[in-house]
């Protein structure tokens, strides 16, 4: 017998209630039940996404709601400038350019977040730009980047600023109207506890002004209609009603945990988590790490999917390795969504049981030591 451990980055463990949730009989999507469900569910995202804006919801993996932000805003031949520093960093990129877009890129070297002045100096460079792609958390690296910086210079042009807070929705703040953010893009199997499947879009009105002049084209994912049928508590097309009720379930218990308390939550796993990983002498990979993963340099001489596939099969854990240029040199634990103290205390012991069996020497507890110290600290 193998008790499994999912601490890899998306998809990540779903809330028992949640499961319970889709387990139930399905509803008519068009159906009065369904209607006060989905209700519940646009107050719960606005209250998530800390917003007074309407949360689009698609059903699509993530990737589907950054597609669907690139072809609501921008127009043949516009400009726009995409921050890249990683896997989902290109995304962005890719998706523009697979719409005949040629974004400006402001590149960073993997590992590190974007310093914000380069932002400015690109719009003041080109003040045609339309639009900002950023990512809050690039899950590729770990970085946390600083889009409260970000969108105050952004705010000051005539440019959107979107974000991809797919890994960090849940897990690290990102007050939108706060901070001024256009449009969030969030995905439910990251932080939100739910499988994959579903894809949110928040929007602000500086945003819905250019979804109104937009020509890319566009059928299924179109934001003024999705609106349209939001506004009547319904979906345009038929939605993924099983996920719709986990969905409920997990909001349901983000609101009783507390925004607070569930952004506390995660720093503390974070900051226990990199405790041990330096305790064990390792390298962390991000100069700015976010709270929803730890991405690890691997030490050398032992190749970082190594460390994976021992995890997997010695001790049932499952975490990742690195991405494209990555592969082989960090490992990524991550600790979000329906994480707590016990699984980065697990994490933490089965990585130094691994790396003594793959020949690096550590001293069994030490890990583990400083994970309990952080845990152990008031607040
Ligand atoms: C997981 C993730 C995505 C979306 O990936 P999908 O596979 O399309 O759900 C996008 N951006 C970031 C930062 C992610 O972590």
């Amino acid at each position: 017998m193998k008790k499994r451990h999912l601490l890899a980055p998306g998809p990540t463990p779903v809330l028992p209630d949640a499961l319970l949730a889709m387990a139930r009989p399905i509803l008519y999507h068009r159906g009065p039940e369904y209607e006060a469900l989905l209700a519940s569910v646009r107050e719960g995202l606005k209250f998530l996404f800390q917003t007074k804006n309407e949360v689009l919801l698609f059903t699509s993996s993530g990737t589907g709601g950054m597609e669907g932000t690139v072809v609501n805003t921008l127009s043949p031949g516009d400009h726009a400038v995409v921050i890249r520093s990683g896997k989902f960093g290109e995304r962005w990129g890719e998706i523009c350019e697979a719409y005949g877009l040629q974004p400006c890129y402001i590149d960073v070297e993997w590992g590190r977040a974007v310093e914000p002045d380069l932002v400015a100096e690109a719009l003041a460079a080109d003040p045609s730009i339309k639009a900002v792609f950023a990512t809050h958390t690039e899950s590729s690296t770990g970085v946390l980047h600083d889009i409260e910086a970000i969108a105050r210079i952004v705010g000051r042009t005539r440019a959107i600023l979107v974000v991809d807070a797919i890994m960090s929705l849940g897990v690290a703040s990102l007050p939108m109207d706060a901070w001024g953010v256009d449009v969030v893009v969030g995905g439910s199997q990251k932080g939100l506890m739910i499988p994959p499947g579903l894809a949110f879009c928040a929007v602000s009105d500086k945003a819905w002004a250019m979804a109104r002049q937009s020509r890319l084209p566009k059928f299924y994912f179109n934001f003024l209609a999705e609106r349209k049928s939001l506004e009547k508590n319904q979906n345009t097309f038929t939605p993924a009603v099983s996920l719709v009720m986990a969905l409920h379930e997990s909001l349901a218990a983000i609101r009783a945990e507390g925004l607070t308390a569930l952004f506390a939550r995660h720093d503390r796993l974070a900051r226990a988590t990199r405790a041990g990983v330096r305790a064990l002498g390792l390298e962390l990979f991000a100069d700015r790490p976010t709270p929803a993963l730890t991405a690890v340099t691997a030490p050398s001489g032992i190749e970082a999917g190594a460390i994976v596939k021992r995890l997997r099969t010695a001790h049932g854990i499952t975490i990742s390795g690195g991405q494209a240029q990555l592969k082989g040199k960090i490992f990524r634990l991550a600790h979000l969504g329906y994480a707590d103290e016990s699984d980065v205390v697990i994490c933490l012991a089965a990585l130094e049981r691994t790396l003594t069996d793959l020949g690096y020497p550590v001293k069994l507890g030490e890990g583990v030591r400083a994970v309990q110290e952080v845990l152990g600290q008031a607040g």
